[in-house]
């Protein structure tokens, strides 16, 4: 019979022993669960961020620079730049500038933002190249504009969604006004969406 009041028995004894590496390992496990809570806070900041901008570039404002958009083919076709007609488009490509930006400084998920977005992005690249130069082309200075814009048309450009709704292996090319694609907007490489 062992004495309850002078031998701590196996289990204390083992604890004795062992507290240095018991306090290493509550040590570790309290990391793991911050750093858990931590991530979880995180997806549920850029799941929210995006819903935001999502939410923003679907208000009617915004659709109706993209269909005033759709009706440029070449650089005559562009408005005049105290119409409002080029000040909706330009909002509206502020819009998406903005989302690039985001997913570039990770406050929203990229797969998630082109997987919504990748088809529309395509469908405007061909008149966003045109009204872009002509944006650049009234600046005296060597300015490029929306610069996450031109990213995110690229990563829109080369990404193939699992959904199945990227019917065409070609993605749609813009007609480019004549050579008149900034040397930003060129494919940047990165292929790492999918
Ligand atoms: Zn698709």
């Amino acid at each position: 019979m062992s004495n309850l009041e002078g031998e701590p028995g196996e289990m204390g004894a083992w604890l004795t022993n062992n507290k240095d590496i018991i306090g290493i390992a509550l040590a570790l496990l309290g990391l793991v669960v911050t750093a858990y809570t931590v991530l979880i806070a995180r997806t549920a900041q850029r799941r929210d961020a995006f819903m935001r901008i999502h939410e923003v570039l679907l208000q009617p404002e915004i659709q109706e620079g993209r269909r005033l958009l759709f009706q440029i083919q070449s650089d005559d076709d562009v408005p005049k730049r105290d119409s409002t007609s080029y000040q909706m488009i330009n909002r509206s490509l502020a819009m998406y500038d903005t989302l690039g930006h985001y997913i570039r400084r990770g406050d929203v998920d990229r797969r998630r933002a082109v997987d919504v977005w990748h088809h529309s992005l395509r469908d405007i690249t061909a008149p966003a190249e045109i009204f872009i130069h002509a944006r650049e082309s009234s600046h005296r200075s060597g300015w490029h504009a929306w610069p996450w814009l031109r990213w995110l048309l690229a990563e829109a450009s080369s990404y193939r969604s699992k959904e199945g709704c990227c019917v065409s292996t070609s993605a749609p090319q813009g007609r480019n006004g004549g050579g008149s694609t900034p040397a930003g907007t060129a494919r940047t490489g990165e292929h790492n969406v999918e």
